[in-house]
């Protein structure tokens, strides 16, 4: 299964709740890489600057990083993939390394949500530097970790200029994918507004239609 959305759109969480709830692994490439940032890896090292300013790290170094992650034994029952593809080059790639790997893609979660409440909901997010939870801050609260108690903060490329880049490229390179995998019927459209419950009742019965 993929999530495409834009940034804020809900894709981590709704992500995570259905690899819990179908018991495979959510997997983010976002998380992978800002994991590999906070471990100074050689990846990391490359990809931080990219991140930062809200650009897209290049595709050869994603690439191979998702092909080691999809290789792993937890991932043979199915995976929820999120942030990933994001641009048609990659969309290729991923079908090929799914043949790789001897995997099929069964449904596309497209959550849709519009620019101006994208923007809000970027703005007022704060993340733990160790966990990497977010947080809607409203009013000021919370401002540590409910998980850890570490102080949260706002991620560079949740700051004005980075969302905006962030969505530009959302538009232009991200969104024609869905029309790509509404050709093979994979697409299922989901109202990415309301209460995070209610995004995954809406989900859950998209799923449900199609299972
Ligand atoms: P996300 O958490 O999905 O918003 O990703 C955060 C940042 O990681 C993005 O702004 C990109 O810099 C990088 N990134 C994540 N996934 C990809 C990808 N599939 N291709 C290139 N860069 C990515």
């Amino acid at each position: 299964m993929i999530m495409i959305g834009p940034q804020g759109a809900g894709k981590g969480t709704q992500g995570a709740r259905l690899a819990q709830r179908y018991d495979i692994p959510h997997i983010a490439t976002g998380d992978l890489l800002r994991m590999a940032v906070r471990a100074g890896s050689p990846l990391g090292v490359e990809a931080k600057g990219y991140m930062d300013r809200g650009e897209l790290v290049p595709d050869v170094l994603v690439l191979d990083m998702l092909r080691e992650r999809l290789s792993q034994p937890d991932a043979r029952a199915g995976f929820v993939l999120d942030g990933y593809p994001r641009n048609p080059s990659q969309a290729e790639s991923l079908g090929k390394l799914l043949d790789e790997v001897g995997a099929g893609l069964d449904v596309v979660v497209s959550l849709e949500v519009a620019d101006e409440i994208l923007i809000e909901r970027l703005s007022a997010r704060r993340t733990c530097p160790a966990c990497g939870r977010n947080y809607t801050q409203q009013g000021g609260e919370p401002t540590v970790c409910a998980a850890d108690g570490t102080e949260l903060d706002q991620r560079d490329d949740d700051k004005p200029d980075a969302i905006a880049r962030r969505l530009a490229i959302f538009h232009e390179q991200t969104r024609p994918l869905i029309a790509f995998y509404e050709r093979d019927g994979l697409v299922a459209r989901v109202d990415g507004t309301g209460t995070i419950d209610e995004v995954e009742a809406r989900i859950t019965k998209e799923l449900e239609a199609r299972a």
